[in-house]
C-alpha cells in the first residue's frame, strides 16, 4: 500500500512526462568520464537549468584527472555527491572537501576560477553536476557558497518505503509538514529531492507552478504519471515533465533512485560559451578579456 503525500491541500493533476532523454557519454575537465543528460544538441537546456552531468564510475582512470583550474561566470554550479570525495579550490581563498552525500552550490557570479579535483586514488566517484543560471541582474553579483555536509541535509520519509533527501525546495513529511531544503535561492526557487523508493511504492510531490520539472532516473526504474499517461522511466533516462501538478512516482520491482529537480524559468536570452553563461555576446565577449586580463 502506497500513500500520496502533497504540499497542498487542493487537489491537483498530475503532471506527465513530456519527453524522454538518455544521457550522451561525453568527457570534461581534464578527462572525467560522464554522462551529460542536458546541455547535449538533444537537450541543449530546460529553462533555467543549463547542464545536468552525472559521473559514475569505479575505475580510477575515468575521474583521476579531475577539473582543473577553470573559470566560471554568470550561473551556479551544483555538486552533489552520491560516492567518493572531491577537494575544490578557488581563486578567492575558499577550499572545501565534498564528502559522500554532501552538496555544494556555487553562485559563480560575476567570476570564479576553480579547481575540483578527486581526493581519492582508487574506489568509486559518482554524482551530479547541475548548472542553473542567473537572472541578468545577479550575473555579475559577488560569488558565494552554499555548501553543506550530509547530515545537513534533511530526510524525509513521508511514507513507507519512500525515503527523500530536500537538498533544495519543500516536502511533506508522513504528518503533512513542510519540510525545506537548506539551499535558499529566490531568483529560481529550485527545487532539489533525492528519492529512494522501494520496490513497487509510490510516491507524490506538488511541482511548484510554472516550473520546469524533471525526473533522471540513476538507479532502477520507475513510472511517472498516472493512468493513461504513465509513463515508464529506466536507468540513466531522464523525463521532462509537463503540465504541473504532482509529480506521481512508482518505483519498479527493484526499487528506484531518482533526482526530482525543477526551478522557475528566467525566459531571458542566453549567450554561452563553455563555461560563461551571459545574456549578450558583448557580455561574454567581457567575460573573456576579463577571464584573461585576470579580473574574476
Ligand atoms: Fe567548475
Amino acid at each position: 500500500m502506497s500513500r500520496h503525500s502533497t504540499t497542498s491541500t487542493t487537489t491537483s493533476s498530475a503532471a506527465r512526462v513530456i519527453r524522454t532523454v538518455q544521457g550522451m557519454p561525453t568527457s570534461d575537465g581534464a578527462g572525467v568520464k560522464l554522462r551529460r543528460v542536458i546541455g547535449t544538441p538533444q537537450l541543449p537546456d530546460l529553462d533555467p537549468f543549463l547542464m545536468l552531468d552525472e559521473f559514475g564510475t569505479d575505475r580510477a582512470e575515468d575521474y583521476i584527472a579531475g577539473f582543473p583550474e577553470h573559470p566560471h561566470r554568470g550561473f551556479e554550479t551544483v555538486t552533489y555527491m552520491l560516492d567518493g570525495r572531491m577537494r575544490h579550490r578557488d581563486n578567492h581563498g575558499n577550499e572545501g572537501l565534498l564528502v559522500p552525500g554532501a552538496v555544494q552550490w556555487m553562485t559563480a557570479g560575476r567570476g570564479v576560477v576553480h579547481s575540483e579535483m578527486p581526493e581519492q586514488q582508487e574506489g568509486r566517484m559518482r554524482g551530479f553536476q547541475l548548472w542553473v543560471n542567473l537572472p541578468s541582474r545577479l550575473k555579475m553579483s559577488e560569488p558565494a557558497y552554499q555548501e553543506f555536509a550530509p547530515e545537513r541535509i534533511p530526510v524525509v520519509q513521508p511514507a513507507e518505503g519512500v525515503s527523500v533527501k530536500v537538498i533544495a525546495g519543500n516536502v511533506a513529511d508522513a504528518d503533512g509538514n513542510a519540510v525545506s531544503g537548506p539551499i535558499v535561492q529566490p531568483a529560481t526557487e529550485p527545487t532539489y529531492l533525492d528519492i529512494e523508493l522501494a520496490p513497487g511504492h509510490a510516491w507524490s510531490n506538488v511541482l511548484p507552478d510554472g516550473h520546469n520539472a524533471f525526473v533522471f532516473v540513476f538507479e532502477g526504474a520507475l513510472t511517472v504519471g498516472e493512468g493513461e499517461d504513465a509513463r515508464p522511466l529506466s536507468t540513466h533516462t531522464l523525463g521532462v515533465l509537463g503540465g504541473g501538478g504532482r509529480a506521481v512516482l512508482l518505483a519498479g520491482s527493484s526499487g528506484a533512485r531518482a533526482i526530482l529537480i525543477a526551478g522557475r524559468p528566467l525566459r531571458e536570452p542566453v549567450a554561452k560559451y563553455g563555461p560563461f553563461v551571459m545574456n549578450t555576446k558583448e557580455e561574454l565577449m567581457q567575460a573573456f578579456v576579463d577571464y584573461q586580463e585576470g579580473r574574476f
